[in-house]
């Protein structure tokens, strides 16, 4: 594929490629090659792709496993999908809210605006490999370093499930239309956390209301969310005077442990004494 066949295919397809679905297409054939390469994709997986879009990306991930699931949100190129790959199951909808099937690699040229509820998403599902192409600056944030400007809550909750690399960079001009700005294709691999997380649901949620107010000293996001457990002494809680963005995801979870604890009454193997629920 090249711009001139993609400029071809929008035209047969009568699609009006838009930003708000993220509609810009991959129009270099090596990228795409690689792209499916680094997934490792043997004859049995099971393989999911999100916006197929006109097929760059799934006529490669066809030739390597007989069981490809689409999903495409846009009718016409669903109608386009179904014509040309008709070994693939394709699913017409928007992803962030259809349920995902069962999937050993999923591969996708990610639509921007919907990046982020799709890699949460993907991270509830048990599965082998990712490999996914996000904006570079999102990529950024997805292996951000701690106390750097781009360490964020997305970076904390991958960090937690899986391992996480940007395997290349692409430039802008290797997609149509050419959008704003670059890209970068990244590689989440899913493995245990390194560190103990007592109670997951507490870990997530001090997670996000802290980044909420990164800037923030914990303790002062904590008490407005109404997380702060009740008569608890001086000391027993770490990190309360520092701000989450110094604090790496174990220390994240010690914290989130601490008050979990405290909360539940539990003893020191996190086993609960006396159930309370989270504000
Ligand atoms: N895979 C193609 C490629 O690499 O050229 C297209 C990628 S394009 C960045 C994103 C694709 O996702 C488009 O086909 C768009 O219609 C589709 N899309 C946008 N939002 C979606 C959503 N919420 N659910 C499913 N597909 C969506």
């Amino acid at each position: 594929m090249n711009g001139k066949d993609t400029e071809r295919l929008i035209a047969e397809t009568g699609v009006t490629p838009k930003k708000s679905k993220g509609q810009n297409f991959l129009i270099d054939d090596r990228v795409a090659e690689r792209q499916v390469e680094y997934a490792g994709i043997s004859e049995s997986d099971r393989v999911l792709e999100v916006g197929p879009g006109l097929g760059i990306l799934t006529s490669r991930l066809t030739s390597r496993s007989g069981d490809v699931t689409c999903i495409e949100l846009d009718a016409a190129l669903a109608d386009y999908v179904t014509a040309t790959y008709p070994s693939v199951r394709l699913i017409r909808g928007d992803a962030v809210k259809v349920p995902f099937p069962k999937f050993d690699v999923f591969v996708s040229n990610l639509p921007y605006s919907v990046s982020t509820p799709i890699i949460f998403k993907l991270l509830e599902h048990d599965f082998r490999k990712a490999i996914v192409m996000v904006q570079k600056e999102f990529a950024d944030r997805m292996v951000a370093d701690v106390g750097s400007k781009d360490y964020s809550r997305l970076t904390v909750n991958l960090f937690y499930r899986a391992d996480c690399r940007i395997l290349e960079n692409v430039p802008a001009s290797r997609f149509k239309p050419k959008p704003k700005v670059d890209s970068a294709i990244v590689e989440i691999t899913p493995r245990p956390a390194p560190f103990e997380v007592l109670d997951e649901r507490t870990f997530l949620r001090v997670t996000e209301i802290t980044f909420n107010h990164r800037r923030k000293k914990i303790s002062t996001s904590l008490k407005a969310a109404g997380m702060m457990p009740p008569g608890f002494a001086e000391g027993e809680i770490p990190f309360l005077d520092e701000r989450i963005e110094t604090l790496d995801p174990s220390e994240i979870a010690t914290l989130a442990n601490t008050i979990f604890r405290l909360w539940n009454n539990a003893d020191d193997t996190g086993s609960v004494t006396e159930e309370k629920p989270l504000q």
